[in-house]
């Protein structure tokens, strides 16, 4: 079976960890401080906070700003859960808008979604691809969306208009404009989860972009302590000889990062940019060589004049397929030996926003994505071979369901 999305786990990344795991400190400390630091560089910004999740950091920022009851957060429709999930933890609202179809939020809609209750606008750089951040920054900078912005607390009141806060769980590494993700939005968040582009197994990163008069050095240090129950020196700072004594300055939450996963991430983005992001690439352009000629397929759109992805997911589509032939082609990919995915069910057709209200015909372009969809291996040890092994795979299963029709 060809898997989906494994991790790459060599030697240097069990060494690192075992060496994390003897030098007698485990959790946040010099490592992930190292790490913080390197992300920072790689991404083009003074400062970068790591935790346990992209989720927690999403969280973490929300509170952070005070959102709460009575608000709105716009996000897309097609993305993940958590990007969602995190705005109703704050009792705040998740305002869905629909997508364009190279799968990232539209613009437009966004604006015609902003209400005097917006303070967040969450875009999501789906597959790996970066929103268009230009649009996005000068949307909630303009003069009309600062006037019906509604400060609910000094925060809110020194930015004076609604937070952008990009969910960049897919894109670190990806470009637009000469600049990297982490230093496109006022604040950026990376999932270095399991399957995604570099792995700690689980864990996040914050990118903090905030314009002036916003210190972001100090803006780091205030959400390190929030990240760890607001106590005033976290656990390695108290082992410093008469240091022990601390205060908790805010009812705050737990969600740092430990060094036993920096260790990875350390060894993962030393090598990023050199091995791991060419080797995604090549996988991408021999699939998007292989299927661009078949017209039963449409090649998801990985590069323009302004941005480059971070090869995060290949988004395949079938042409003029339903969601059920859809289905029936992964079921054929399957019983070859290949495992796909669908990134993602779009979020008004899960239960928990059902419930809510959310109904997907309001979101046509998400659906029709969706449902043409299927995600195909990317991972640093696939093959050559294997890339042409899924390929066969998919088409021989096109011919099956789909015929060979034009
Ligand atoms: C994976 C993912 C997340 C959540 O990342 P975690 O680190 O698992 O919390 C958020 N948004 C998107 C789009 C994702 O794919």
């Amino acid at each position: 079976m060809i898997p989906f999305s494994p991790p790459h786990i060599d030697d240097k990344i069990v060494e690192e960890v075992v060496a994390a795991l003897r030098s007698g400190w485990i959790t946040t400390g010099p490592r992930t401080k190292a790490f913080e630091k390197q992300i920072a560089a790689f991404c083009g910004v003074r400062n970068v906070l790591c935790v346990n999740s992209a989720s927690s950091g999403l969280e973490l920022i929300l509170h952070w700003f005070g959102v709460g009851p009575g608000d709105e957060v716009i996000v897309p429709a097609y993305t993940y859960t958590a990007t969602a999930e995190v705005v109703i933890h704050c009792g705040a609202t998740p305002v869905m808008v629909d997508v364009r179809p190279d799968f990232l939020i539209d613009v437009g809609k966004v604006r015609a979604a902003m209400t005097p209750r917006t303070k967040v606008v969450i875009p999501v750089d789906i597959a790996g691809y970066p929103c268009d951040y230009e649009e996005l920054n000068d949307l909630v900078n303009d003069a009309a969306v600062r006037a019906q912005f509604n400060p609910s607390n000094e925060l809110q009141r020194m930015l004076g208009r609604p937070l952008v806060m990009a969910d960049a769980a897919h894109s670190l590494g990806a470009w637009y404009k000469g600049r990297r993700t982490g230093a496109l939005a006022d604040v950026t968040v990376f999932s270095f989860h399991a399957v995604k582009n570099l792995t700690t197994a689980e864990g996040g990163a914050i990118s903090f972009n905030l314009p002036a008069p916003f210190d972001t050095e100090a803006l780091y240090k205030q959400l390190c302590t929030y990240s760890l129950h607001g106590q005033s020196k976290d656990a390695l700072a108290k082992t410093q000889i008469g240091n022990w004594r601390y205060d908790v300055l805010d009812a705050g939450y737990k969600c740092n990062m430990t060094d036993v996963a920096a260790a990875m991430g350390i060894v993962e983005l030393e090598r990023y940019d050199r091995e791991i992001l060419p080797r995604r690439r090549a996988i991408f352009e021999q699939y998007a060589e292989a299927f661009a000629s078949d017209p039963r397929f449409q090649v998801p759109e990985f590069a323009n004049a302004d941005k480059t992805t971070s090869y995060h997911v290949f988004a395949l589509r079938l042409v003029n397929a339903t969601e059920s032939q859809r289905d029936a082609v992964m079921q054929h990919i399957f019983e070859q030996e290949v495992a796909v995915n669908v990134h993602f069910i779009p979020l008004p057709m899960l239960s928990v926003y059902k419930n809510r209200g959310y109904k997907i015909g309001e979101y046509p372009v998400t659906y029709d994505n969706f449902s043409r969809e299927i995600s195909l291996p990317v991972y640093y040890d696939l093959t050559d071979g294997q890339v042409q092994q899924v390929v066969a795979a998919v088409k021989n299963a096109a011919d099956k369901v789909l015929g060979d029709r034009i």
